[in-house]
């Protein structure tokens, strides 16, 4: 894996594009800077890497577009040493973007191809989330509650069994439709009972499916 002078320069005008869109959080813009998108897609597509489109990783998933990514971890708030709950991991990028921000990581794949792959190449790179393969809806009970919980999949509804396992104060994002497009969500838990709920902007992502494959 090379990340050469001309990757850092195609990153670099990839913030500015970011940017001008209206991510404002330095943090992740830095994040954004930092991280070499093109090693979490297959060699041969450096091209597109520095595109701020998503792209194809495999098993029917994409890798999110960069704005996407920035657009939910801004949202998420998320501060040094927050707990943060990842449904699907797909390529691992937006899990290396919550670990710069500083989050413990807990992230969920229900593709062991991709749980495989995004692992390995964590690894390689010294990002240390904590790795599962599974079915997000079920979330990781046994690590609740959450500061956070970003699901990076299009949810037909809000997963309210997830809710459960968010602190109260703690934020969930979630793109909530179907496949013609979703509505970002951003459910904030205001005590035992209660959540507030706002909406914040059509985006499309693949669909959040049940059970493991
Ligand atoms: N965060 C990823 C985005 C990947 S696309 C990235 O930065 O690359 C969404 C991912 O969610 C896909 O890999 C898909 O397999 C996964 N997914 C869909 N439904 C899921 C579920 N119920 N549990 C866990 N992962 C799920």
């Amino acid at each position: 894996m090379v990340d050469s002078y001309r990757h850092k320069g195609l990153r670099k005008k990839l913030v500015d594009t970011i940017s001008e869109k209206g991510i404002k959080d330095k943090r992740i813009l830095d994040a954004i800077g930092k991280i070499p998108r093109h090693y979490f897609m297959d060699s041969g597509f450096v091209e597109f890497a520095y595109r701020d489109q998503a792209f194809p990783i495999g098993a029917g998933q994409t890798i999110s577009q960069p704005y996407t990514v920035a657009f939910q971890t801004e949202l998420l708030e998320v501060k040094k040493h927050d707990k943060i709950l990842e449904v699907g991991t797909g390529s691992g990028y937006q899990c290396a973007v919550l670990l710069e921000l500083g989050a413990k990581v807990y992230t969920i794949e229900r593709q062991r191809e991709l749980y495989l792959k995004s692992r390995a190449l964590l690894n390689d790179m010294a990002y240390k989330p904590y790795f599962f393969y599974g079915d997000g809806y079920l979330g990781q009970p046994s690590y609740a509650p959450f500061d956070g919980i970003l699901i990076t999949a299009g949810a037909p509804d809000i997963p309210r069994d997830l809710l459960k396992q968010l602190k109260i104060g703690g934020r969930m994002v979630v793109p909530v439709g179907g496949s013609a497009g979703q509505v970002m969500t951003l459910v904030e838990r205001i005590n035992e009972e209660e959540f507030k709920e706002t909406e914040h902007g059509y985006f499309a992502f693949v669909p959040m499916l049940k059970g493991r494959q």
